[in-house]
């Protein structure tokens, strides 16, 4: 046993207790799995339980191991993409949640045209204004959510943010509140229908994140363990 099933079940109770204490209905929270620095294997052997939407950070590495993964996942990129890399992975994933300026989106939209495609994306957002974080900062994000619906071949599906890392997930949640506000108000302004998308949570406050509206969580080392670089 390597311990996949057990830590996904706990992982699995946790996401049911939360969307419970919240009044929330389990069907609306997608788990991703992230499965960067995760063997092959190991990450098939999570595909086995169920679990079919992946996420990467980076785009090397998704695209390497991609041929070595089940058929029918769904692939997410998940970190910070450089404009010279979006060819490489724009028809490899279904998801691109991490597009933090408007120069990546229009390289985005530019790719997905050549291709015929439209590329769904979350905005991501840098939600407690952290030096080391991308995103787009909240003032921002009406502004860019607007200038990203010009683009015809690129659509807006929500926002996604990585909260500071904390000891204690309650340390979070404002900042999940400010995200889910800042999500609600979005839907509401900028008239798109696909905006659908609350990207939060990870394995050190994910429940939290659930409790204060997230619609997708992002859990690698809850399922996988500690990583080795
Ligand atoms: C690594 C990573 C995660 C998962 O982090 P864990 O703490 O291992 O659950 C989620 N989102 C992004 C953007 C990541 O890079």
């Amino acid at each position: 046993m390597d311990g996949i099933d057990a830590n996904l079940q706990i992982v699995k109770e946790r996401i049911a207790e939360a969307a419970d204490k919240s009044g929330r209905d389990l069907s609306d929270i997608t788990l991703i799995g992230v499965t960067k620095t995760i063997e092959p294997e190991r990450i098939n052997r999570l595909v086995s339980l169920g679990v079919t939407n992946l996420g990467e950070n980076r785009v090397q590495e998704l695209l390497s191991k991609q041929p070595l993964i089940e058929a029918g996942v769904k692939w997410h990129l998940i970190g910070n993409l450089q404009k010279n890399k979006v060819k490489y992975i724009i028809d490899k994933v279904i998801l691109i949640q991490s597009v933090e300026s408007m120069e990546l989106a229009k390289q985005i939209d530019k790719e997905a045209e050549k291709r015929r495609i439209i590329m769904d994306i979350l905005m991501e957002v840098n939600i407690a204004d952290e030096a080391t974080k991308h995103g787009v900062t909240p003032n921002n994000i009406l502004k860019t959510a607007n200038e990203l619906s010009q683009l015809n071949n690129i659509r807006l599906c929500g926002l996604m943010t990585v909260a500071p890392f904390v000891e204690k997930q309650e340390a979070n949640r404002d900042y999940f509140k400010k995200m889910f506000n800042l999500y609600v108000d979005m839907r509401e302004k900028i008239d798109n229908n696909d905006i659908t998308i609350l990207s939060m949570g990870m394995t050190g406050d994910f429940a939290v994140a659930i409790e204060e509206g997230a619609t997708m969580v992002r859990i690698g080392t809850g399922i996988f363990g500690e990583r080795n670089y």
